[in-house]
């Protein structure tokens, strides 16, 4: 994966590219490698299926993420996992959810590009270890990260990019925490435009089962 082309050969941390889950997981909760370690109440690694053909990355654990230890379990989190459900994904088994830091920044602030610097390593190795067909990126500091695209959300939600260096799909939607803050239902309205944006997964998810299918006959 070119992914990982950013890795440093010299660096003296292990080489997450060779171990199994578990032990990036234990390996993450142990870190101390950005500033934001000093504020954190639990490392909120990820959670889901391993593998799995979704995964979800958002930007950073909030308040109710750093308490439990696991992402999107917060008021975002509740409305994540109802738009999931109205596609039939159901949370842990149909999908893996992580985020760019594993650490709550201050004041929930968005993470810094060092701290997502930082902390890469463990996204690249679940990513590597989740497999998955799709990605959605929720907001706009994932798209920075992964995509390392900085356009508003307004302009790159509802598109299909490639993850770069791979065969996998992704495909950036608004942050759940952005629609809590837009009610609205109507045509046009940030939610309306997510339920449209979630039928596009749905059919892509569809798309690959098929596909699945055809290549194990
Ligand atoms: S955010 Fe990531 S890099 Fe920073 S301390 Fe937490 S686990 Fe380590």
């Amino acid at each position: 994966m070119l992914l990982f082309q950013n890795m440093d050969l010299f660096s003296q941390e292990p080489d997450l590219f060779s171990l199994p889950y578990a032990e990036v997981k234990v390996l993450a909760e142990k870190c101390t490698k950005c500033p934001l370690a000093k504020g954190r109440t639990k490392v909120v690694f990820g959670s889901g299926s391993v593998p799995c053909s979704l995964m979800l990355i958002g930007e950073a654990p909030g308040a109710e993420e750093d308490l439990q230890g696991e992402p999107f379990v917060g008021r975002a989190g509740q409305l994540l996992t109802k738009i999931l459900e109205s596609i039939n994904i159901k949370r842990p088994d149909d999908i893996y959810i992580a985020n760019t830091v594993k650490c709550r920044p201050p004041e929930n602030r968005a993470p810094l590009a060092s701290e997502q610097e930082a902390c890469r390593p463990y996204l690249e190795a679940q990513i590597r270890l989740v497999r998955p067909k799709i990605i959605l990126l929720a907001g706009a500091p994932a798209v920075k990260a992964v995509l390392k695209k900085d356009e508003p959300m307004t302009s790159i939600r509802g598109k299909w990019f490639k993850l770069p260096g791979t065969d996998i799909d992704v495909f950036p939607i608004f942050h759940p925490a952005y629609l809590l803050r837009n009610p609205s239902k109507e045509k046009g309205s940030p939610k309306w435009i997510t339920w449209q944006d979630m039928l596009e997964v749905k059919h892509a998810l569809e798309f690959h089962r098929q596909v699945d299918k055809l290549s194990v006959q």
